[in-house]
């Protein structure tokens, strides 16, 4: 009994559910066979009523209108175009018999020829708009589960762990790369639907507002950003976060989305580089030096020793274990860096002097350049000198090294509000500007096959922008190719000034 009565219960649920339009929307079903029955059907009923109970054949008229105006515009709706056009014909076939069963008087016949025909035309555009409409949305609907679909197929499919959120940051798009980089901190069927994107503990990132949020609130992009996050089985991986806000077309934030990729392997590849540098570079650092003390020990015994081409030799060795000397104390200084052992030794000094010096040393191992020093003026810095030092040292070298010979290289300094501003210019190779934002990073050399190549290790420059960074300044280049390069850093000026 409880049985049968479930099964009524599901019958009549089904029909609802097929009578009702907006269930068919997107399905792109169209059919002719309920639209052409069900019409017939009320067509019947209406002339049993009329005829039968009401018994006044002429009453028909409005209620035929206004039946079959809604049937109409019913079939439309539920059956497209061609449910519409069906439900018109099995009504305008039924006009046609009412005017040939019910007129009185040949007037009235030709007047309700024209009602139906006006009729007629109103159904069969009112089909057409509405039919229409209706097909142009399941082609819509159709499009967008489509393009639905193939998004969330191309997300799971990704190697990086993806986030999408809306303007008010509830997940509405995430892959299982996420899951897999976060561990269980992202259980991606757990945060889809909610507002956890904005929760600093889903990602166990120790800030204050997670990335996402930062995006959705400034509606400015995050690149690579590096985070250690402590995953729930309690491993920790490093991770890089890139988020950017997605605009709408009034310019506004409509959604927000990351990727996220776990740079765990890649942290301890460069972990064990550093190390290896690191240890190296100490291990060189003593033979080198009992090199030199030797090296300076053999000149002084050849002083009287009259074979100027043994002198000579012993010169260049000399020479080269300097040069050797130099790249070991910059990979020490990497190395330093990247630890955060480099330590400073503030004090407040004159810049103007401090060039000077410079360039009075380094001007001895050039005779084709000039290294001139203009527009010079009494600047006070608070800073660590022998580091400051470095960095000069290691722009004009640059500026010496790759510039042809019989060119100038022009060093200026000035104040600006509360910065001092060093220039150093030469007129050589240049850089082109792909190249002008990667010269700074580490061990990065620009390649031209065309062009001979220059030694070097390309850990200067990174070495100087560490430097002028950890002073609070900053460190930049102006440069065309074929005509020369200005680098140019800038300092806080000390109180003394
Ligand atoms: P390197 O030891 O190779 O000189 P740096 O870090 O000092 O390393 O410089 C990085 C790269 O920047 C160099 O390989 C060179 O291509 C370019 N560069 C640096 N200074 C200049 C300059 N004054 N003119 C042209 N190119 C330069």
């Amino acid at each position: 009994m409880r049985d049968t009565m479930l099964t009524d219960m599901n019958i009549v649920k089904k029909i609802l559910y097929y009578l009702n339009p907006f269930n068919r929307l997107g399905k792109k079903q169209y059919t002719i066979v309920f639209p052409f029955l069900l019409t017939l059907l009320s067509a019947f009923i209406l002339e049993f009523y009329v005829i039968e109970i009401v018994k006044n054949p002429q009453l028909v008229r409005v209620p035929a209108v206004i039946i079959f105006l809604g049937l109409i515009i019913y079939f439309s709706f539920h059956d497209g175009l061609r449910g519409g056009m069906t439900a018109t014909c099995v009504t305008i076939l039924y006009y046609i018999y009412l005017l040939a069963t019910r007129y009185s008087t040949t007037e009235k016949f030709v007047v309700d020829i024209e009602t139906v025909v006006a009729l007629g035309l109103l159904y069969i555009i009112l089909t057409a708009v509405v039919g229409g409409l209706k097909q142009r949305t399941d082609v819509l609907i159709e499009r967008e589960a489509n393009e639905k679909k193939w998004l969330q197929t191309i997300l799971q499919q990704m190697p990086i762990g993806v986030i999408v959120t809306d303007k008010n940051g509830k997940v509405t798009h995430t892959n299982k790369q996420l899951e897999q980089i976060m561990g269980n901190r992202i259980p991606v069927g757990s945060i889809l639907g909610k507002h956890k994107a904005l929760m600093p503990e889903t990602y166990n990132i120790h800030v204050p507002h997670p990335p996402l949020a930062q995006v959705l609130k400034a509606g400015k992009s995050i690149i690579k950003q590096e985070y250690l996050i402590q995953r729930k089985d309690g491993k920790k991986r490093y991770i890089q976060l890139s988020a950017s806000p997605i605009f709408g077309k009034n310019n506004q934030i409509v959604a927000a989305s990351a990727t996220i990729i776990d740079i765990t392997q890649q942290k301890e590849l460069e972990k064990r580089k550093d190390d290896f540098v690191n240890i190296a570079s100490h291990e060189l650092k003593t033979p080198i030096t009992s090199m030199k003390l030797y090296l300076g020990s053999l000149e002084n015994s050849l002083k009287t020793y009259k074979d100027t081409k043994a002198k000579k030799t012993l010169r260049n060795i000399s020479h080269q274990t300097d040069r050797l000397q130099e790249l070991v104390s910059d990979l020490l200084d990497v190395s330093r860096l990247q630890t955060g052992k480099l330590k400073f030794l503030k004090e407040n000094f004159r810049l103007d002097t401090l060039i000077e010096n410079t360039i009075e040393s380094l001007q001895g191992t050039t005779k084709h350049q000039k290294i001139i020093f203009s527009k010079k003026q009494a600047i006070t810095i608070y800073a660590d000198k022998f580091r400051i030092e470095q960095v000069i040292t290691n722009l004009i070298t640059n500026a010496v090294k790759y510039s042809p010979p019989n060119t100038d290289i022009l060093i200026t300094l000035q104040k600006e509000k509360t910065k001092a501003i060093v220039d150093i210019k030469d007129l050589g190779i240049g850089i082109i500007k792909e190249q002008q934002k990667r010269i700074f990073d580490r061990l990065y050399q620009v390649s031209e096959p065309k062009e001979k190549t220059f030694p070097g290790l390309g850990i200067g420059l990174f070495i100087c922008k560490q430097i002028i960074k950890r002073h609070k300044g900053t460190i930049w280049v102006e440069s065309e190719k074929g005509k020369g390069s200005t680098f140019s850093f800038s300092l806080p000026l000390s109180v003394k000034n």
